[in-house]
């Protein structure tokens, strides 16, 4: 069976190019080939004799992921569902940001953690992607943009740290100089808090940049959202995120989805102050686009007075800048498309709902309309502030709040404890 070239390190073609009994220097070439000059078969390769090219061919399969469909924002945002040679697809999405080219990929197909809003938790879980699966990704993408990317997020499908090894072997591919030589900075690991894999990048020492998807800092309102707080618990997970930094001395981005009612208000907003304190973080807000499910949109006022309580206790905040929203609308055609195309196995339903994701995952409030309100209510805040107005109350209220907020969580963990243990009994 042919191998995929993109699982390849260049040592591996080293190996390979001496086996065969080729000049050394043919496995820079291949590389080369492979991952600067985008060939997909080997018949490109025409610096190589004809008789390597064949060898080539007949080892190795060098094809990127099959674009099945394609949609195109206004904003320049292009959503792609891509299957591989098994038949699995996964979503990627190329997001314009001025002069920088940014992908997200996909690590897994599907994610068996079940976040409850998250479109690919509840569609279930169906297998890994390799390592040369994800950088082949990267490769497709830069290939149909006919440029160089400028930013990679592992934000697509699936959790990455449920993946670990193959994840960390895309990054080195990419980033190795004699392969794509992608700059490791511009890599992004988003993770819903698995302690093991924080732990393992940080021994990795590949310094690319960490977010995590914290969207509650209690413990019990976050292990309904995300179930996999049960297994890695706040305070853990508070404790392992210190330690990496104490480590990489590296600032943490936090992804917090505002669900309208849920985890927007006051209370949540000093929860968080409480959890960060400490820690050098970024806090990315996401107001959530409700498509009339569980949850809904939090009003522009609850994303203003979240993100100003975050400000007030000195932490950077940004209402994250919403991408493709005109396609977002039409990902459902896209599910269309796709289930129509595939309606004869009862297994094409699955595979529909997994790619509903990406509607879910860029599917952030607009960001327009907030902004137009964050200006009118700005205004009338720096009216009021020369006399002890909203800022200063939310600072009073702040500084009152994280102390609630401390004798509250004394009790917190143990009450959690008690909890998880009753959880496990009935399990045996
Ligand atoms: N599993 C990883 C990475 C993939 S999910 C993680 O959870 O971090 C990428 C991001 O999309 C995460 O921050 C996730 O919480 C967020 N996300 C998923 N569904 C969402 C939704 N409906 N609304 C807002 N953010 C969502
Ligand atoms: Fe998995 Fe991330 Fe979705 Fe949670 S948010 S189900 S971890 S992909």
């Amino acid at each position: 069976m042919k191998k995929y070239a993109f699982e390849y390190t260049f040592e591996d073609w080293q190996d390979y190019i001496a086996c065969k009994g080729e000049a050394k220097y043919r496995a820079s070439q291949i590389a080369e080939w492979i991952w600067k000059k985008h060939a997909t078969s080997a018949e490109e390769m025409t610096n190589l004799s004809k008789a390597l090219r064949e060898k080539l061919q007949e080892d190795f399969d060098f094809a990127y992921p099959e674009i099945l469909l394609t949609q195109k924002s206004k904003d320049g945002t292009r959503k792609f569902l891509v299957k591989f040679a098994d038949g699995e697809t996964v979503e990627m999405v190329l997001m314009k940001y001025g002069a920088r080219l940014t992908l997200c990929l996909s690590t897994q197909v599907g994610c068996p953690l079940g976040c409850t809003f998250c479109a690919t938790g509840a569609s279930g879980f169906s297998r890994n992607l390799t390592a040369g699966e994800i950088a082949s990704q990267f490769l497709l993408a830069e290939k149909v943009a006919s440029r160089d990317l400028s930013n990679v997020v592992y934000m697509g499908m699936g959790e990455p740290f449920l993946n670990t090894e193959a994840v960390l072997k895309s990054i080195r591919l990419l980033n190795n100089e004699k392969l794509r030589g992608f700059g490791i900075r511009h890599f992004t690991i988003s993770t819903s808090g698995i302690l093991e894999g924080i732990e393992a990048l940080s021994a990795s020492s590949l310094p690319v940049r960490l977010a995590v998807s914290l969207h509650a800092a209690d413990s019990e309102l976050r292990s309904f959202l995300m179930p996999v707080n049960e297994t890695n618990p706040l305070p853990e997970l508070r404790k392992c995120l210190l330690d990496y930094q104490a480590k990489t001395n590296d600032r943490i981005s936090f992804e917090y989805a505002l669900f309208g009612e849920v985890n927007d208000t006051v209370e949540r907003a000093r929860e968080l102050v409480h959890f960060l304190r400490g820690i050098h973080s970024f806090v990315n807000l996401i107001p959530y686009n409700s498509t009339g499910g569980r949850y809904k949109a939090p009003t522009p006022e609850a994303v203003l007075r979240f993100k100003s309580i975050l400000e007030t206790a000195g932490f950077e905040t940004e209402i994250r800048a919403s991408m493709g929203q005109d396609i977002d609308a039409a990902c459902g055609q896209l599910r269309r498309k796709v289930a129509g195309a595939e309606a004869q196995t009862p297994d094409s339903y699955t595979r529909t709902d997994v790619i509903a994701h990406a509607n879910e995952l860029h599917d952030t409030a607009n960001i327009e309309r907030y902004e137009r309100k964050a200006k009118l209510i700005e205004k009338k805040l720096m009216a009021k502030k020369t006399s002890g107005g909203f800022i200063d109350r939310a600072r009073k209220r702040n500084a009152k709040g994280t102390k609630n907020a401390f004798q509250k969580r004394e009790h917190a963990p143990k009450a959690n404890r008690h909890k998880l243990n009753a959880k496990k009994s009935v399990g045996k």
